[in-house]
């Protein structure tokens, strides 16, 4: 755990990788399975609109597969609705902290971000509303949020579509939703069904655990999802992701224990923090925010040296990724060595 303690080197070996939102937890046995079995057929040509997994994930939530769009990855799948749905000219709002890479993505398809600071940490949906121009033709919502955590509901999502004029389309990026209070989140898919407006993205990289394979989907109305197909050619699916990701979607209480477990030590976690008096606010992701100001830089240096990788915003804070136990028992640790140093 503890660095080597030379001047000349401030970054020990990772022990504990936690700033990229990993699931912790190795592949199901009978996912893992279904990869292996389909690698017997990487020489055929792959399924290239992944038709199958489309098809069971329609079924799985009782909708028409044409509404359904397969992605190598939520990341691919918010690039290419960007691509077909906004462009040179058009803007993108998003809140801010929120997804580093939003801003990144909006620019590969050639339209301006707008970032609309966040009220506190809440992503704030009223100067969302107002921050609406004619050129505006996409609001990204991160729902939960990374890096904050915070969830929206149902009704203040409701509250935010009723400002929306008619003519902006919502992505909501639900890539984190498993981790969450499912009494609490809004259901993306249900606000979908609900607006032709709205769009959703979830992942099969983080409560799935299948984030070296790239896949993902996006769920929105059929004229929507359509447009998305003539960007697909560079963002296909790879054979061994379609057959995880439906071997996944048949582990369903396999993955809901698991994300339950992530989100009791990540509560965990949240207690022991507050305990130390750090202002760390609920979260609904596999990870915590720590407000830590001006105090950021030297929390993530002093982790760093001692082995535990984790994730500044800058001028914003700190986001640490549920690990496993040990791994959270490090951060606590360290935190508690940090706050008698520092504070
Ligand atoms: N959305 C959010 C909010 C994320 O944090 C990430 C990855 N960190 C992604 C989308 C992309 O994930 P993936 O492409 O692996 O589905």
């Amino acid at each position: 755990m503890r660095g080597t303690g030379k001047a000349d080197i401030r970054v020990a070996q990772i022990i504990h990788q936690l700033s990229l939102n990993e699931n912790c937890s190795p592949p199901l046995p009978g996912v893992l399975e279904a990869a292996e079995r389909s690698l017997r057929t990487m020489h055929l040509t792959l399924d290239a609109l992944a038709t199958g997994l489309t098809g069971a994930i329609a079924e799985r939530f009782a909708i028409a597969p044409e509404r359904v769009v397969a992605g190598a990855g939520s990341g691919a799948l918010l690039q290419q609705f960007l691509t077909a749905h906004s462009g040179p000219g058009a803007a993108v709002l998003h809140a801010w902290p929120s997804f580093e890479l939003y801003p990144l993505l909006i620019r590969n398809a050639l339209a301006e971000p707008v970032a609309v600071p966040s009220d506190g940490d809440r992503q704030d949906l009223a100067a969302l509303a107002d921050a609406v121009t004619p050129e505006t033709k996409v609001v990204l919502l991160c729902n939960p949020n990374n890096p904050t955590g915070e969830v929206l509901g149902e009704a203040e999502l409701a509250d935010f579509l009723a400002a929306l004029p008619p003519h902006v389309l919502v992505l909501i990026d639900e890539a984190y939703r498993e981790f969450a209070d499912p009494a609490r989140i809004a259901d993306g898919l249900a606000l979908a069904a609900a607006d032709d407006r709205v769009a959703v993205v979830r992942t099969f990289s983080k409560s799935h655990g299948l984030l070296g394979l790239r896949v993902g989907y996006l769920v929105a109305a059929e004229p929507v999802a359509a447009a998305l197909r003539p960007t697909l050619p560079f963002y296909r699916v790879p054979t061994v992701a379609q057959a995880a990701a439906l071997a996944a979607l048949d582990a369903e209480d396999a993955m809901r224990e698991r994300c339950r477990a992530v989100a009791a030590e990540r509560d965990r976690v949240r207690a022991g923090l507050l305990e130390l008096g750090w202002d760390v606010p609920p979260s609904g992701g596999n990870f915590l925010w720590l407000r830590l100001g001006e105090r950021s830089k030297p929390f993530v240096a002093y982790l760093a040296a001692n082995g535990v990788a984790v994730r500044e915003i800058a001028g914003a804070g700190v986001r640490v990724s549920t690990g496993t136990p040990e791994a959270n028992d490090a951060v606590l640790m360290l935190a508690k060595e940090f706050a008698a140093k520092e504070f």
